[in-house]
């Protein structure tokens, strides 16, 4: 069975193989040869890994997922969300980033966020979305040298490691992503033979 991943993120493409098992033949968008930037205007993570899912199909008919994450800081309103790879500016790094994030929480006792994942699959059966969240706290400063984005500031519930501290398996066990393609992974191999 062929279906294409919405990325060219070879761990995130690692992982979910490794997951789904020899019989399906995860292709990325390199390999489908998709060169243009997928469509990612909306203002949800639904509404987004939906348009990058869409896209794959209506252009080129094979069946597809995609995925979108964010950040959702609660004393925020759910800030940086869907603005988390930008927040502090279109072409600005992670460090920033974090930055802009810690400034903003500066004042706050509430320092609950989830890091949250909508995976959108498409096929000619339409369309289904999957989600997967881990909630935690917001710390006041960044510590630990793995992973990458948010997880030097982000330590998951029941745990005193920030995401950055931990082995990116014990990371896996846990996160967002890996509930949300664990979803997924569920969904195809029920629905699809
Ligand atoms: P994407 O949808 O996977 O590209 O994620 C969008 C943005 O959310 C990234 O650029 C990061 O800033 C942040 N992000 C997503 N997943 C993680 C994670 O596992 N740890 C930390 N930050 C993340």
């Amino acid at each position: 069975m062929r279906i294409c991943f919405a990325t060219n993120n070879k761990k995130k493409l690692e992982e979910i193989k490794s997951w789904l098992g020899p019989e399906w033949e995860v292709l990325s968008l390199e390999a489908i040869g998709c060169q243009e930037e997928l469509p990612e205007t909306g203002e949800t993570l639904e509404a987004n890994s939906a348009q990058k899912a869409v896209y794959v199909w209506e252009h080129y008919g094979i069946p597809c997922f995609a995925d979108d994450t964010g950040l959702e800081v609660e004393a925020l309103g759910g800030e940086p969300g869907v603005y988390s790879a930008r927040y502090a500016g279109d072409h600005r790094s992670n460090e920033d980033n974090m930055q802009l994030l810690l400034q903003k929480l500066q004042w706050q006792q509430n320092r609950a966020a989830r890091f949250r994942t909508v995976l959108t699959y498409i096929s000619e059966k339409g369309q289904h979305q999957f989600e997967g969240e881990v909630r935690g706290t917001i710390i006041e400063k960044a510590r630990g040298e793995r992973g990458f984005g948010y997880d030097p500031l982000f330590v998951p519930d029941g745990h005193n490691r920030t995401f950055a501290e931990m082995p990116l398996e014990e990371k896996n066990t846990m996160s967002h992503r890996a509930r949300a393609m664990k979803k997924l992974v569920d969904f195809l191999k029920q629905n699809t033979n």
